[in-house]
């Protein structure tokens, strides 16, 4: 089995260490220094780097990395030309078999964060690398694509399999779950997810992974059909919303002006 380690980096960055018999891979190694620090004192070699999409945080460390390790760097091929440094292009349903360490992903396009947004899906161990798009209690910020597409590419990382676990790529989970609560406050699961991940951010511990059963309980943007969250959307737009694609859109923009009381 693999070991998936979180390495914190920047303020909420989540660079995910996948490793096994001392053979690593990094997802989204947006600070170099921290992965090769990570990788030296677990004396692990690097055999290969994936990236979900092109933003700095995700991909800042890269040249750092290539330059101790010269591995192949997997990332989406929509966005190469904004990527330097990626050797291996993919498209949706490419595979990435990484045989050293006894995983094979498959490649899902997730657009909508970014246009070129990868995931990967690990079938045989239920793993998810999401970058940002499913969060903990949310998802990312639509600064490239369209409500629908962001609401087709959750849709389809919400069909994988319930006990799947989710590694997304930032610590955002409690402000998120302020927000769920503010557009679902009926929602019983939510007062438990908030208990749970207050305790663990108390002991500095993360709150990710999630596992898309829990999130199919309490994520908004999950759960567009659900008729309370049709109406606190409809509410918050000013008019009566039917579509769950209308209903996903009025919560992304009601939680881009959203301040959340916790942190
Ligand atoms: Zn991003
Ligand atoms: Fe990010």
């Amino acid at each position: 089995m693999i070991t998936v380690t979180p390495l914190p980096a920047f303020d909420d960055n989540y660079l995910w260490l996948l490793h096994r018999d001392g053979l690593a891979a990094v997802v989204d190694p947006g600070d170099g220094e921290v992965v090769l620090a990570a990788l030296r004192e677990r004396g692990l070699r690097l055999t290969a780097i994936l990236i979900t999409h092109h933003h700095a945080d995700h991909i800042g460390g890269l040249a750092a990395l290539r330059r101790v390790w010269d591995v192949p760097v997997y990332g989406p091929r929509a966005e190469s030309g904004k990527i330097p440094g990626l050797t291996q292009l993919l498209d949706d349903g490419d595979r990435v078999a990484l045989p050293e360490l006894d995983v094979s992903f498959e490649v899902l396009a997730v657009p909508g964060h970014t246009l070129g947004h990868i995931a990967y899906h690990e079938a045989a161990q239920k793993l998810l690398f999401c970058g940002d798009t499913l969060f903990v209690g949310g998802c990312g910020r639509l600064f490239e694509g369209t409500p629908q597409q962001m609401y087709t590419s959750l849709q389809r990382l919400s069909a994988l399999p319930g006990d799947t676990a989710v590694y997304c790529a930032h610590e955002y989970t409690l402000s998120n779950l302020d927000f769920a609560h503010s557009a679902e406050p009926g929602n019983s699961a939510l007062g438990s997810e908030i208990e749970r991940v207050r305790e663990l951010r108390g002991r500095a511990q993360p709150s990710v992974p999630s596992t898309v059963q829990r999130e199919l309980q309490f994520n908004p943007f999950l759960r567009c059909s659900q008729p309370p969250l049709t109406e606190s959307a409809s509410a918050h737009a000013g008019k009566p919303l039917h579509d769950p694609v209308e209903v996903f859109a009025a919560l992304r923009r009601w939680k881009d002006g959203y301040k959340s009381k916790i942190r």
